[in-house]
């Protein structure tokens, strides 16, 4: 099933993220993960890709299994340092595994690395170009609420997004953020360039204290002093923040569904008790 007929619709929709796990031994674990969260219920699985291809034979494999659960699965695919025959190679097994839905993206610099080492795709524009050239599959893209790190402004950040969709995206799924109304702000920015596809909302649960500086240090997104005192006062509680995250996180999904934005993407963590909880607790708000 392709993802952008979900989002056309006024239905709300909860999808989360899965990632593949670092030991080959591991992943039967990753399968039962897919399964539990199928089990509860979400309207799609997200799965990542490591940059530069890493454990590609595992993200498919995981993206596959999603689709033989019952569930659509959204693959993840990066073309940094990628050439033409290698993406159309990994394209011709996710069409072999069932897979219809695309997250293209360039994929992040490697560390230390000041020029991005050579490609057929410069940008994740080029890439969705060669997607929708290749094959029948709905693509979708990532945005950044708060602006790409690399962008000097928001608003050039915000040209570059427009050239994605100009190239045949489908819809796009923010990188996650913790301050809905810096969120509204944007939209009102992105609609005013004219970006018309759906855009799905993505929201992380704060489980653990450390996550906090891992996710500033890895996406450069803030975290509002409203969150960090949570982290402040449940951090050396496990569980008590573990509950504190899921209720804020709870919270700025309710806000959202509230002023009409009905596509929530949460960073699930491969944690299916984490979606399943959110799930449960807004459980008649999520049959809208
Ligand atoms: P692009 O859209 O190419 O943008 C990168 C930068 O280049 C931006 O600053 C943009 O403004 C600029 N730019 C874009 N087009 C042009 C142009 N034509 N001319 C000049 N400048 C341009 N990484 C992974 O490795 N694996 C994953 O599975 C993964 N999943 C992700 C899922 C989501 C929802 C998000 C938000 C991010 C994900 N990432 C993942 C991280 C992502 O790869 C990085 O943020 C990366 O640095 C940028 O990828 P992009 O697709 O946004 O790139």
């Amino acid at each position: 099933m392709k993802i952008k007929e979900l989002l056309d619709s006024p239905k709300v929709t909860i999808s989360c993220e899965l990632f593949p796990p670092k030991k080959g031994t591991e992943l039967q674990n990753a399968m039962d993960i897919v399964h539990a969260i199928a089990i509860d219920g979400v309207d799609y699985m997200s799965v990542t890709y490591g940059a530069g291809g890493t454990a590609v034979g595992k993200s498919l494999a995981i993206a596959s299994e999603v689709e033989r659960s019952g569930v659509p699965a959204l693959a993840h695919l990066t073309c940094i340092g990628a050439k033409k025959d290698g993406i159309a190679r990994v394209l011709r097994d996710m069409k072999a595994g069932g897979i219809d839905n695309v997250l293209a993206l360039r994929g992040d610099r490697p560390q230390g690395m000041d020029e991005l080492p050579e490609s057929d795709f410069p940008h994740a524009s080029d890439l969705v170009r060669f997607i929708k050239e290749t094959g029948d599959f709905c693509v979708g893209c990532a945005t950044y609420p708060e602006g790409h790190p690399e962008s000097r402004t928001l608003d050039e950040d915000l040209e570059n997004m427009k050239r994605k969709v100009d190239a045949g995206c489908d819809f796009l799924v923010t990188q996650m953020f913790f301050d809905n109304e810096m969120f509204y702000n944007f939209m009102y920015r992105l609609l005013a360039k004219g970006v018309r596809v759906p855009v799905v909302a993505g929201v992380m649960p704060i489980t653990n204290a450390k996550q906090v500086e891992r996710i500033f240090t890895l996406s450069g997104t803030p975290i509002p002093s409203k969150l960090r005192a949570v982290v402040e006062r449940f951090g050396d509680h496990p569980e008590a923040l573990r509950q504190a995250g899921m209720a804020y996180t709870t919270g700025q999904i309710m806000d959202l569904i509230a002023n009409g934005f009905n596509h929530i993407h949460v960073y699930t963590m491969n944690k299916p008790e984490v979606i399943g909880g959110i799930r449960r607790t807004l459980s008649e708000v999520i049959k809208l």
